[in-house]
């Protein structure tokens, strides 16, 4: 029974080590920046009424991103969960810490993922997906083995975000600046910060995401 959250800035890394939390922890994660998406792809009125906000890079509002993680946690069984990109306000997380409450659960810690906005800039630039099952890449630091072809499933859909752009990336560091980094001294308050250093490589991060998360258990 493990329940964390992954907070940091855009390109902080949150989803790479939300993934292999997935693979080696058999945690469920909650990003709510993927079922924004799923639900744009869908073309769901909720899907189309966001699309043009996150393409500007500003928050979709507390009510949709709330009622999208209230909907998981009524329906999963799983055991423990990772939330990445959500909270991002402070109304965020008094919610999740109500629902959480609600299922009899509890945040086990916040992982601060800590970088420089240079280092963003270039790893929001060279980032990539697989189409088919999400694994993340990036140009310089983590490419495909063979070229266009995921490592993970053989998949030769690889997408970039449409929002992964300078333009979009400053808009998107003031919105974590003014509203989600106040969420930093309100989970130190509670206890439950714990502050690590997103720039080492993707295996030292995961370490370090470990090594906080044994600690707790
Ligand atoms: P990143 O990987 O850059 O941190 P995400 O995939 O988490 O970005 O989010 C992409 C976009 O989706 C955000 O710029 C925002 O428009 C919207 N979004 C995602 N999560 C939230 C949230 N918790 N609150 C408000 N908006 C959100
Ligand atoms: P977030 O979910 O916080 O927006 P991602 O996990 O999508 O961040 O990572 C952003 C980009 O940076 C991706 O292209 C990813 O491959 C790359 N990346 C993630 N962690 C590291 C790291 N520790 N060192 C170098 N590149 C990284
Ligand atoms: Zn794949």
């Amino acid at each position: 029974m493990t329940n964390i959250i992954l907070l940091g800035p855009p390109g902080a890394g949150k989803g790479t080590q939300a993934r292999k939390l997935v693979d080696e922890r058999n945690l469920v994660q909650l990003s709510t920046g993927d079922m924004l998406r799923d639900a744009k792809a869908s073309g769901t009125e909720m899907g189309n009424k966001v699309a043009d906000v996150m393409a500007k890079g500003q928050l979709v509002t507390d009510e949709i991103v709330i009622g999208l993680i209230e909907e998981k946690l009524n329906n999963s069984t799983a055991d423990g969960f990772i939330f990445d990109g959500f909270p991002r306000t402070l109304a965020q997380a008094d919610a999740l810490g109500k629902l959480l409450a609600r299922h009899g659960k509890k945040l086990d810690a916040v992982i601060e993922m800590r970088v420089d906005d240079e280092a963003l800039v270039a790893r929001i630039t060279g980032r990539f997906t697989c189409g088919n099952c999400g694994e993340v890449y990036h140009d310089q630091t983590k490419p495909t083995k063979i070229d266009g072809v995921c490592d993970a499933c053989g998949s030769t859909n690889m997408v970039r975000r449409a929002d992964d752009n300078a333009d979009s990336l400053r808009t998107r560091l003031m919105e974590y600046y003014k509203k989600t980094s106040p969420l930093i001294g309100y989970y130190y308050a509670n206890g439950d910060l714990f502050s690590i250093d997103g720039l080492a490589e993707i295996g030292e991060v995961a370490g370090a995401v470990a090594a906080v998360l044994d600690q707790q258990a």
